[in-house]
C-alpha cells in the first residue's frame, strides 16, 4: 500500500489525474472479468505500473492529449491490447462511476498533437532537471 502511495506522487497535476482515470478504469474492467474486489488482480496491477512508467516518460509531459491518437507507439503490444480492452468496456462506465475524470477525459481526447515531438518536456525528465 505504501508503495503505492510514492508511486502516486511522482506524477503531477494532468499526469496525476489521468493515471487516476486509468487505474479508475482498470478497477472496473478487472471487477468485471477477473472477479476482484477493492484491489485489482496481480496482471492488471502490472498493467497499471506499465501505464505509470509510460506516463512518467511521456514526451508530450503535463500538457499531452489523450492517448489513443497518438503518434507514437510507446506501450508494448500485449499492454496496449489489454488497455484498449480496458477502455472499451470501462469508457462508458466512467461517467457514472467517475464522472469528473470521465469529463476531464473527454476534453483531453479534443486536444491535438503538436507536428513537433517535444524535447524535455516528460514528467520524468522535469524530476531530473530538479534535482
Ligand atoms: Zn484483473
Amino acid at each position: 500500500m505504501r508503495k503505492q502511495n510514492q508511486q502516486d506522487e511522482l506524477l503531477k497535476k494532468n499526469l496525476a489525474t489521468e493515471f487516476k482515470t486509468i487505474k479508475a478504469m482498470t478497477k472496473i474492467y478487472c471487477q468485471a472479468h477477473h472477479g476482484t474486489f477493492g484491489n485489482v488482480c496481480e496482471s492488471c496491477d502490472s498493467l497499471i505500473k506499465h501505464a505509470h512508467q509510460k506516463l512518467d516518460r511521456c514526451v508530450y509531459g503535463d500538457k499531452k492529449p489523450a492517448c489513443k491518437a497518438c503518434p507514437i507507439h510507446c506501450y508494448r503490444p500485449e499492454e496496449k491490447a489489454k488497455t484498449q480492452r480496458i477502455m472499451r468496456y470501462a469508457g462508458p462506465r466512467m461517467l457514472f462511476k467517475h464522472p469528473i475524470l470521465a469529463i476531464k477525459h473527454l476534453i483531453k481526447a479534443k486536444k491535438q498533437f503538436p507536428d513537433k515531438i517535444p524535447h524535455g518536456l516528460s514528467n520524468y525528465h522535469q524530476r531530473k532537471k530538479s534535482k
